[in-house]
């Protein structure tokens, strides 16, 4: 098929400072429902996901637990990787951002350019770093003077640091989100980031002292500069199709991404950050960004001192791989916060499975063996009209909801 449609998507690539949770197993099947259909409309789709392993982190946990910090990604990325016969999904590859034969050569390849065109430069820095996010935060990010998000005080840090000249792209960047050049989903993630943009995009740290960091793929030529880990692991989207290498026919065949799966924290970095960094590359943009919510455990964010993490694996081992996926896209809205316990799944195993769908199912196959004889006939003459444009328009709803 020469005139196949491409169809490219990836999920966020999971950082591998603990096991797998189950807010990523939902953007796994949401992204694989997604693969699935448009493979049914003969699409030619190409699936990624992968992890994400650097950082001073990983490489703390690893000590941690007195492993070698290879060692420690390799075992934590292969639990990411399992999900794949776990979940059942659709998977076409998964990219390791430590892989320094496919990641880094397209990493070190990008950086020489944005720095000789200069987009990157080097310049002396005071800024605060919360070590939870990996990464610099402004002062108007603070509550009460700590990360929200890990509710720790940043550190002070002060180094020479190579900078990504993100603020020469305020103006581009607000016009491609406004035309939904890029189009976020939900609308209200759009919008969040246009606020942001109003507010003035400054430049941002793209390195850090490889004293400090030296879990990361080196700058090239400065041995002094470790590449920020962010903004190395969202190369992992070209990275893995081969840019910039002498194997890049993927590139060439399924770059731009038809759509990004991520969840809602880091929605700036790929719709500010990911987009500017392909605009000095002056390569085409990703077409969507679809951003979904975070999973609490009974109305509480999962995490490990509350010791409410809920392992994908158990559940498929206790429930089946079905009804994790069902559960997920059901009871779960795909872009707002969801809850989960184990009340509400075994609720939906009986109400939804056992009795709704599996009932009807179960009466479906008795009549059709009654009246068919065992032989499952279908046939237009079996057809009532009426039925038929029901069944037709349900499908052509169920297409346009997908779309
Ligand atoms: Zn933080």
């Amino acid at each position: 098929m020469a005139n196949q449609e491409k169809f490219y998507l990836t999920t966020s690539i999971a950082y591998t400072n603990s096991a797998p949770h189950i807010g990523f197993a939902l953007e796994l099947i949401q992204a694989d429902v997604i693969a699935r259909y448009n493979r049914l409309l003969s699409k030619d789709v190409w699936f990624l996901t992968g992890t994400d392993e650097h950082g001073s982190k990983i490489e703390r946990k690893a000590k941690e637990e007195g492993k070698n910090t290879i060692e420690f990604c390799d075992e934590i990325s292969s639990q990411f990787k399992a999900l794949k016969e776990a979940l059942n999904l659709s998977t076409d590859d998964f990219i390791r951002t430590t892989d320094q034969k496919r990641h880094w050569p397209t990493v070190q390849a990008i950086w020489k350019i944005l720095q000789e065109s200069g987009k990157i430069e080097k310049k002396a820095y005071q800024g605060l770093y919360c070590v939870g996010c990996e990464a610099f935060i402004t002062a108007k990010d603070l509550v009460e003077g700590k990360c929200p998000l890990h509710n720790k005080e940043p550190e002070t840090v002060e180094e020479e640091n190579y900078f990504f000249k993100l603020s020469e792209y305020q103006e581009p960047l607000k016009k491609i989100l406004e035309n939904n050049e890029i189009k976020i989903i939900p609308e209200s993630r759009r919008n969040e980031m246009l606020n942001f943009i109003k507010e003035g995009l400054e430049d941002v740290s793209c390195s850090r002292d490889s004293k400090v960091l030296s879990w990361g793929v080196p700058v090239p030529d400065d041995e002094s500069q470790t590449i920020y880990v962010w903004f190395e692991a969202l190369i992992n989207y070209v990275s893995a199709l081969g840019y910039l290498t002498a194997d890049d026919e993927k590139f060439k065949k399924y770059w731009p991404a038809n759509f990004h799966f991520i969840g809602k924290d880091i929605t700036r970095f790929h719709t500010l950050l990911w987009p500017a960094m392909l605009l000095g590359l002056g390569i085409e943009l990703p077409k969507n960004v679809f951003v979904h919510g975070y999973i609490t455990v009974g109305g509480k964010k999962m995490s490990k001192s509350l010791g409410n993490v809920v392992d994908p694996f158990e559940l498929v081992q206790k429930y089946g791989t079905d009804l994790v996926r069902y559960f997920l896209l059901r009871e779960i809205s795909p872009t707002e916060d969801g809850d989960f316990t184990y009340e509400k799944l075994t609720e939906r195993y009986n109400a939804d499975l056992a009795n709704g769908i599996g009932n009807l199912l179960a009466r479906v196959v008795t009549l059709a063996n009654k009246i068919f004889n065992s032989k499952f006939l279908i046939s237009n003459q079996f057809l009532n009209p009426n039925f038929k444009t029901k069944t037709e328009n349900i499908k052509k709803e169920y297409s346009k909801f997908l779309d």
